[in-house]
């Protein structure tokens, strides 16, 4: 395992266009679950129920969907670990920045240039006129009993600015996010299962463009048999671990 860590730390160091690539997984040892943690909030409210179609057409969609909202927003939450770490590949000039299938907003607020595949939790917007909200607004007035608010300047629905099941990723996002494989010397894949559509196809786009593709995960993804190095372990400590060699590397300070 160290030389393991040792060859990608190389990897790292060596990149110049490299670019993270990160799931829930990175967000997890921020308190924040994924798909799979036994008894969280997705297991309660399977998202892949809650598609777009029927939130469009279903109070009752709405109401369980803000209902889940509720319980992702309960608790502050904060970057972590592997945030900040892949924060500093960035300011060190190893990694361009992010591209993450998450959308709890803790990338940016860490600091890192990101590419949000599927939108944010953090923005509130109306599917009739385009109007937006904090998601703290929208959370008082949930707070306050309302079950399924609307907007405020043209009574049509609001939903939270994610890319839903049955939604599609927006051209622009998703053409940022191939520009941005396609040209990378490196993809450090962290905290992913790797078998959402399109998200998981990056990757393998990085690998044909010549990327040393690395992938962090505490269990197996069915990309690993393309990759270059799996280091099955916690996201945090690993990109700790790994952006201490990456410093000594090339002889920047500890960030
Ligand atoms: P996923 O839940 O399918 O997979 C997460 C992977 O991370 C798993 O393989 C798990 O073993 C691994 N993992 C969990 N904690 C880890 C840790 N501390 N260290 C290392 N590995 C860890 O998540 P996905 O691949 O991102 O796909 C699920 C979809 O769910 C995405 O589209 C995403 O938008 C959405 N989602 C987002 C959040 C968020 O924003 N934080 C949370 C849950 C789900």
């Amino acid at each position: 395992m160290p030389d393991t860590l040792d060859e990608i730390a190389q990897w790292i160091a060596g990149a110049r266009r490299g670019v993270g690539f990160t799931g829930a997984g990175i967000s997890t040892e921020s308190g924040i679950p994924d798909f799979r943690s036994p008894g969280g909030v997705w297991t309660r409210h399977d998202p892949r129920k809650l598609t777009f179609q029927r939130y469009l057409v279903s109070e009752e969609v709405r109401k369980e969907a803000w209902q889940m909202r509720m319980e992702l927003w309960s608790r502050e939450h904060a970057p972590n670990a592997g945030h900040r770490a892949l924060t500093r590949l960035e300011q060190l000039g190893c990694l361009r920045g992010v591209i993450t299938q998450n959308i709890d907003g803790l990338h940016q607020q860490a600091g890192s240039t990101v590419v949000e595949l599927h939108g944010t939790m953090r923005t509130i917007a109306c599917l009739s006129c385009s109007a937006t909200w904090p998601h703290r607004e929208v959370m008082k007035r949930l707070e306050a009993g309302e079950e399924d608010p609307r907007c405020t300047s043209c009574g049509g629905i609001i939903k939270a600015a994610t890319v839903s099941f049955g939604q599609s990723i927006p051209t622009h996002v998703l053409d940022h996010a191939h520009e941005w494989s396609v040209s990378s010397d490196l993809c450090l894949v962290v905290g992913s299962s790797l078998v959402v559509y399109p998200a998981c196809d990056l990757p393998l786009l990085a690998k044909r463009a010549g990327a040393k593709v690395v992938i962090v995960n505490r269990e197996p993804t069915p990309v690993d048999s393309i990759a270059d190095a799996v280091v099955n372990a916690e996201a945090g400590p690993t990109l700790q671990d790994l952006l201490g060699r990456v410093e000594a590397l090339i002889g920047a300070p500890p960030g």
